[in-house]
């Protein structure tokens, strides 16, 4: 499989030059020209979860052959996670919990970001490259955790990860400031997320153009998800949960199953979109969005506007008005590379574009989508705990929201499986306020506040927190932000 720019046929590369590069030099996607491939799908469906993860990642980054992928998904996730299954999923009344936050950070990026440094690795071989990888990354709070968990001590590598000074919850915060690892190193920017992310995208650019690394054997990189090699290991829960729909009896091998996406950058269910392709019976891919619902005006609607208020809401890792990997879902239907440099550029010009007719009649067949604000977010949480005796968190609770206004819209639709994105423990005040208490101010209060009412375990990543030494204190303004990165990245020890 040939991967390409989104932007360009001509700029393409291997699936592990994709993945060192993380991002195409036209400020494209690397995406698979085509996803018509022949995948035994029903092969895969008895396997292991790990087993299951080699066959589909081998197929989909075929640099790597299926023994190599076989360790390299060995060494991502054996005794990392609180199961061997990695993601189990759970019924909840009619409807199938997929649990994707069992991982070291309780938070869905793991089972991507727990792959993503040993693809990363073994890709750096592969293309001959014997460059320190520096990994940059600006954070809201969730990815920089994760990835800084999945790159610690993992040789040939560093990550510095910038998040905005105040801007994240204390429990993300005290995440952040205590991360271990002789490789890693947080830095708190005075601003918000967007100046962190325009730093960093600033950073990229400039070293780029100046050469300013050349020479001093440091190489930089991407883990957000516009790197494949984030978006490719997710493709693999869509097969672990229909596999496991099967073996409970609720459906046949070859019976559809329609699944609900809590959706921010737009990678989870593109990545369903990617299952789809290979084989996998997926219905309908139903969009969930909180109140930035750029998603559910462009599904319904074919135009792209982002030209509109930024909400904060409860579930702030979907508070997001830039889907990047939506560019991948249009070139993917399109097979047209000049039509999506086209929207792209419209999209940067003017903060929208209107996709043809013909595109939005494909999408209307892929997708449906719905959106839920911070009242139905709490509201479903409270409902569900009361009625089923499972705690969700807020985004897997717009989800929910979304799930049940689809099956009142299409009542033939298939069997349910919701996507579970984040332990609740990550946002207890929101959580507590649900379950109709007051959250007060100390979120590590309302966290244990939220076990004694539940009883349900608190992960053991966040139980030990609060008690953990910080190791990171250091904050700089946006300016400082290039000088910090050039300095850090030649010095020897951190
Ligand atoms: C990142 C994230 C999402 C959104 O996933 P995308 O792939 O960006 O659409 C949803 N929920 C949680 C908890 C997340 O961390």
């Amino acid at each position: 499989m040939i991967y390409q720019s989104t932007r360009n046929d001509g700029l393409t590369a291997s699936s592990a030059q994709a993945i060192l590069d993380g991002m195409a030099r036209d400020g494209g996607l690397y995406s698979p020209a085509s996803l018509d491939m022949d995948f035994d799908w029903q092969a895969v469906l008895p396997l292991s979860t790990q087993d299951m993860a080699t066959r589909i990642l081998a197929a989909l980054l075929p640099s790597f052959t299926e023994a190599e992928m076989a360790a390299l998904v060995g060494q991502a996730y054996a005794g990392k996670f609180e199961t061997d299954e990695l993601t189990p999923t759970v019924s909840v009344g009619d409807d199938t919990i997929l649990e994707l936050f069992r991982g070291p950070t309780s938070a869905f990026k793991d089972v991507a970001l727990s792959m993503l440094p040993v693809l990363m690795t073994a890709a750096r071989e592969k293309c001959g490259v014997t460059d320190q990888i520096l990994i940059l990354t600006a954070t809201s709070g969730d990815t920089g955790k994760a990835a800084m968990e999945g790159f610690r001590d993992v040789p040939g590598t560093r990550i510095m990860v910038f998040y905005p000074h105040g801007g994240v919850s204390p429990v993300q915060q005290a995440q952040m400031a205590t991360q271990e690892g002789d490789n890693v190193c947080v830095c708190a920017v005075r601003g918000n997320f967007d100046d962190a992310q325009t730093g960093v995208k600033r950073i990229f650019a400039q070293v780029e153009r100046e050469g300013l690394l050349s020479g001093k054997g440091v190489r930089l990189s991407s883990a957000n998800s516009i790197n494949i090699g984030r978006l490719a290991p997710q493709v693999v829960y869509y097969f672990k949960a229909y596999a496991d729909l099967v073996r409970r009896g609720r459906i046949a091998v070859g019976d559809p199953v329609d699944f609900v996406v809590p959706t921010g950058n737009f990678g989870d269910i593109l990545a369903g979109y990617f299952a789809k392709m290979l084989g996998l019976p997926v219905g309908k891919l139903i969009c969930a969005s909180n109140k930035n619902n750029i998603l559910t005006d462009f599904l319904t609607t074919g135009v792209y506007d982002r030209n509109r208020p930024f909400y904060k809401t409860v579930s702030p890792s979907m508070d997001i008005l830039v889907s990047s990997n939506l560019e991948r879902l249009l070139f993917l239907l399109t097979k047209d590379a000049k039509q999506v440099a086209g929207l792209m550029a419209s999209l940067s010009e003017t903060g929208a574009y209107t996709v043809p007719a013909s595109f939005k009649a494909q999408l209307d067949e892929l997708f449906f989508a719905g959106c839920c604000d911070d009242t139905g977010t709490k509201a479903a949480i409270g409902q569900v705990w009361r009625d089923h005796g499972y705690l969700m968190d807020t985004h897997t609770a717009v989800a929910y929201d979304v799930a049940q206004q689809y099956k009142a819209a299409c009542p033939d639709h298939a069997p349910v499986v919701i996507l579970s994105t984040a332990s609740p423990y990550k946002f207890p005040a929101a959580v507590l306020e649900a379950l109709g208490e007051d959250p007060g101010a100390d979120e590590f209060k309302a966290m244990a506040r939220v076990e004694e009412i539940t009883s349900v375990p608190m992960p053991k990543n966040l139980r030990t927190l609060k008690e953990r030494p910080v190791r990171h204190r250091d904050v700089i303004g946006p300016d400082d932000m290039l000088q910090y990165v050039l300095d850090k990245a030649v010095q020897e020890k951190w």
